[in-house]
């Protein structure tokens, strides 16, 4: 029996076979793929327009707006809601400012980075989609590179460090800090490593100027190792723009006073030199008491969400050169973490300094989990076991009120007398 003819050509039952096949499975195709597209939320088109930049225009078809969050004190009738349009994949209101996640990272901590994305992913950046820049002062391996991308289908920026970034303050010799390295090495946690001194000078005073973080407005800086425990269901750096907020934390702990023995002296030193770049009110009681010497207060800056324009601005170079000159970063081990703190005090009023109490967090050694009863729905964290609600700087923090420049100007000129010469952490030694 014969064949009809395809195309004109008479072909073999083999063929015909293999052509009807072909037309069944492209069939089947064509019916799963519509049925998925139905069916999948929008993270699986991430990539059209419209996505990115918030806008809902494009081939989409409008769609209705579900709240995936019922406001307090509403219950959300889940039945109510097409189950294709329950997405956390969707940006809350389409807009997304100039911010990144900023990661400092080795290649040997994939596995712990990791960890803190899975989870930060989950609790907010699967759904506001802000890219990740990851810096290094090593290259980053393939393994590496591989290991992150599988987390997120977010954009990945990955940067080295050169030595314009990664090394010692020009004020200070390879030689000395070898000394002080072995003198402080059992003295405090990080004592002796040099890679430490590199890290928090540049978390100080060079990310923001790094080619993949200069041209951001805001930035959220991310850990190895951390924990997110609640739901971010709102973007953080809006809500910081919309009201002014410059500089927001989670847990403000108190530092060991020997890794900032001189740091309270030159601050004072500074500030007088530069009385013209401070505001006429700022917080500067959170970090100084009023016998005029530093309490050790810091926001932890392994979690904290910056107005970039508060480092880029003239006040807070010009404390950090100040600072690199001091010898510190090096002969002592300052932190990051007092340093901006110290500053975003001397800088900024109340107002523009927020504790995200909602914000569950844990980086080794501390954890914050929110206690309001209305936030338990949305986090997985004990609030008894919180640090901060037991933390004196946090207490602090609520209680204090913004200061006169002049009365701040006061308080150390009365204390003067103490702070003729900088403490030196081997006379320390010999009293303890
Ligand atoms: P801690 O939080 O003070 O205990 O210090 P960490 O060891 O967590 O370091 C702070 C951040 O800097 C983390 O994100 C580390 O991954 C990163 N970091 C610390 N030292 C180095 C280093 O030598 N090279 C690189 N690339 N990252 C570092
Ligand atoms: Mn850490």
């Amino acid at each position: 029996m014969g064949l009809p003819q395809i195309l004109g050509l008479q072909p073999t039952a083999r063929i015909y076979k293999v052509g009807l096949m072909l037309v069944a499975l492209g069939t089947i195709f064509v019916t799963l793929y519509t049925a998925s597209s139905l069916l999948l939320d929008d993270s699986t088109r991430a990539s059209l327009p419209g996505m990115l930049g918030g806008s809902k225009s494009g081939n989409q078809e409008p769609v209705q707006e579900v709240p995936v969050i019922a406001p307090v004190g509403t219950n959300l009738d889940l039945g109510k809601i097409p189950a294709a349009r329950i997405s956390y994949d969707l940006p809350a209101d389409g807009e997304r400012l100039n911010a990144a996640i900023v990661v400092l990272v080795r290649n040997s901590e994939l596995d712990g980075l990791r960890k803190s994305m899975r989870m930060f992913e989950d609790r907010f950046n699967r759904r506001f989609k802000y890219p990740y820049v990851l810096l290094n002062d090593q290259n980053f391996t393939q393994e590496f590179r591989d290991g992150i991308s599988a987390i997120t289908k977010n954009e990945l920026r990955f940067g080295t460090l050169d030595s314009d970034y990664w090394g010692y303050s020009p004020s200070v010799t390879p030689e000395e800090t070898e000394r002080k390295l072995e003198f402080n090495k059992n003295r405090y946690l990080y004592g002796g490593s040099l890679s430490y001194r590199f890290m928090c000078r540049f978390q100080s005073g060079k990310f923001y100027h790094h080619p993949l973080v200069r041209d951001l407005d805001w930035y959220w800086r991310l850990e190895p190792d951390v924990e997110y425990y609640c739901d971010i269901d709102y973007d953080p750096f809006v809500y910081m723009r919309d009201r002014g907020i410059k500089y927001g934390f989670t847990i403000a702990p108190r530092e060991g006073r020997r890794t900032v023995e001189s740091l309270w002296y030159h601050t004072r030193e500074w500030v007088k030199q530069n009385t013209h770049l401070l505001p006429p009110r700022s917080l500067v009681n959170w970090v100084m008491g009023t016998d005029g010497h530093y309490n050790l207060c810091h926001f932890w800056s392994n979690f904290e969400i910056v107005d970039l324009s508060l480092y880029r601005g003239e006040a807070y170079e010009s404390y950090f050169n100040y600072l690199d000159n001091a010898q510190g970063f090096f002969y002592e081990s300052w932190g990051d973490a007092p340093i901006h703190s110290i500053a975003a005090s001397l800088l900024l009023q109340k107002g523009e300094i927020h504790w995200f109490e909602d914000i569950g967090y844990k980086h080794p050694g501390n954890m914050h989990c929110p206690r309001d009863p209305q936030m338990h729905a949305k986090c997985v964290c004990d609030p008894a076991k919180s640090y901060t609600y037991r933390s004196a700087c946090q207490t602090r923090f609520e209680k204090v009120n913004n200061m006169a420049k002049e009365r701040m100007l006061e308080i150390m000129r009365n204390s003067e007398t103490s702070y003729l010469t900088p403490p030196s952490p081997e006379e320390e030694e010999k009293k303890s």
